[in-house]
């Protein structure tokens, strides 16, 4: 399965009100983070939202995920069998929608990115010729409460 066919970001409502809690907070510097789940049929569905520190220079109007969470959150994806679906981030006194400077940071095709501004929320994917600031594709967005299906603390080592 190619990363670039994704046909929906699936989020719960708690982790929605996490990233846009963290936007708020970080206001009005620009906040991070990671998403860490696994593609099923098609959908990017996030298990975790990862909050990281923003180590841009100028963390005002970029943002920079602190290396140290990337290395340590893809090794724990990799020991899960999931994988970094992509990244958030917000435009304290922007819009919802991928910069230029975002487009020309997205380096790696299929990587999922939420855009926080405001109370807003966007999803793109990262393609070759998108049309979203040439880069881009709008992802639509789907949040939906857990379904139950697993069973927390299993014991087994
Ligand atoms: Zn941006």
């Amino acid at each position: 399965m190619k990363d670039v066919d994704l046909t929906a970001l699936v989020l719960t409502p708690d982790q929605q009100a996490k990233m846009l809690a963290e936007a708020q907070a970080a206001h009005p510097l620009e906040c991070c983070g990671l998403l860490v789940g696994r593609v099923q049929d098609g959908e990017a569905r996030v298990r975790d939202v990862l909050p990281a520190a923003n180590v841009a220079d100028a963390p005002e109007r970029a943002f920079e995920i602190d290396p140290r969470t990337l290395i340590q959150a893809h090794r724990n994806a990799r020991e899960r069998g999931e994988a970094i679906l992509g990244w958030y981030h917000s435009h304290p006194s922007g819009v919802a929608v991928p910069s230029a400077c975002d487009a020309e940071r997205a380096a790696e095709n299929g990587k999922v990115w939420i855009i926080m501004a405001q109370a807003d929320m966007a999803a793109y994917v990262a393609v070759e010729q998108g049309h979203v600031a040439g880069r881009f594709r709008p992802l639509p967005l789907r949040v939906i409460s857990p379904v139950k299906s697993e069973e927390a603390g299993d014991g087994n080592g």
